[in-house]
């Protein structure tokens, strides 16, 4: 028989368009959810209820663009790029960890080393230790002109495109994820593309041909123009795009994934001591073109999710910034749980509570609807139908052993 759990709760947050009202007992069974129902009086203390009374209880949140390979507040990204495969392994191990422990049960990689990603899924999967659900891109692939960096493919030529993402896609990546814009901390102009119009093609009818999704790393001008028009499915970053960009690409259809706390964290990336002042002036203007960007997306109307670009376990903080840049707390919310359910192709399964989505939920002190920051005090997170925080509730392991029958 499936296990078969039940919460009594004060407050849901379900995110899956209802508002129910007054305290409900979400059941149970399995890994998924079975109903979400009123309760009555007699359940709170009831045998086998867990009791988060005083507490909101929101769909476990999405990280719609991180990678476990590094973490990005820290700068010096090559540097810590530098790691070999063993001790990346044990540091995405603890970056999945953390994650759960903030109330991220899900994560969308846009770029992972040598196919670690899929061990790390396969693993987090099958129970050896706890981590969030992974969709995944596998290798990310830019052209030279983004610089030599380890933990992404470069490639010249339409052909090696070609090949880069039947091989993404043979071992089992859920999308693709291709580099189109520069870097701020690398390219004097970050808009530009680094690739051409045809290889830019080629990726997308490459992945389209085998029903994946392209995104691409793109901050606007030229580079997000191209992409519309090569039928990029999503652009990540996009801080640099014009009102007219948020609005073609509402009418197509697109969505955009802004990383707003990579410049918004004070002190944060532009504060890092390693930078030249001529770096440090164009992080600067990021910084500015961030801020602004949140209220050009919301009156464009443009399909997005919230995401670190790894900052591991800090979604909430996303939340926290598009509601000071002028989003309601409920459209953030959004942002870190539902809109990233929708992203990933798994509307009913993830950033959502309803019966069949997965339980994968996180509790926290106060309501995130009246005070956005509420979303930081976690007290409860469930994946799966599992307690992981703030006590891991594995299932007991099979050991093996034998001891001899004992004589005398
Ligand atoms: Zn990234």
């Amino acid at each position: 028989m499936a296990d078969r759990t039940r919460l009594y709760c004060d407050r849901v947050l379900t995110m899956a368009g209802s508002r129910p009202s007054g305290p409900q007992v979400i059941e149970i069974e399995g890994d998924r959810i079975a109903s979400i129902k009123p309760a009555d009086a007699s359940a709170r203390g009831a045998d086998g209820v867990r009791d988060l009374s005083g507490l909101t209880v929101l769909p476990g949140m999405v990280d719609a663009h991180t990678h476990l390979d590094f973490d990005v507040l820290p700068g010096l990204e090559l540097q810590q790029a530098q790691v070999d495969d063993a001790e990346l392994a044990m540091r995405m191990v603890n970056r999945g960890i953390v994650n759960l422990q903030m109330g991220v049960t899900a994560v969308r990689l846009v770029g992972s080393r040598n196919f670690m990603d899929l061990t790390y899924r396969r693993d987090v999967e099958s129970g050896r230790f706890p981590g969030p659900r992974v969709i995944t891109a596998t290798r990310s692939i830019q052209s030279s002109l983004g610089g030599r960096h380890p933990n992404m493919l470069t490639i010249d030529s339409i052909e090696g495109m070609r090949a880069a993402i039947r091989e993404n896609i043979l071992r089992g990546a859920d999308l693709i994820k291709i580099f189109h814009s520069g870097f701020v901390g690398t390219h004097r102009d970050s808009t530009l593309p680094i690739m051409t119009r045809a290889e830019l093609q080629a990726c997308v009818d490459e992945s389209h041909r085998f029903g994946l999704a392209v995104t691409a790393h793109a901050y606007g001008g030229l580079s997000v123009d191209e992409c519309f028009d090569a039928g990029v499915d999503c652009i990540e970053h996009g801080f640099f795009m014009s009102a007219a960009q948020y609005a073609r690409g509402a009418e197509l259809g697109r969505w955009v994934v802004p990383t707003l706390g990579v410049f918004l964290t004070e002190p944060g990336i532009p504060e890092l001591p390693h930078w030249t002042a001529a770096i440090r002036e164009r992080l600067q203007r990021a910084r500015e073109a961030t801020w602004e960007s949140i209220g050009l997306l919301k009156a464009s109307g443009m399909d997005f999710a919230l995401s670190t670009d790894a900052n591991h376990g800090g979604v909430a903080y996303e939340a926290v910034y598009a509601a000071m840049g002028g989003m309601s707390n409920e459209e953030a919310i959004a942002g870190v749980t539902s809109h990233g359910g929708r992203l990933c192709g798994k509307p009913d399964e993830i950033g959502v509570l309803k019966p069949g989505s997965y339980a994968d939920l996180f509790a926290v002190e106060g309501d995130p609807l009246q005070r956005i920051e509420a979303l930081l005090d976690v007290r409860f997170v469930m994946k799966g139908g599992r307690g992981v925080f703030p006590a891991i509730e594995l299932p007991r392991p099979a050991v093996a052993g034998g001891c001899p029958p004992r004589t005398g």
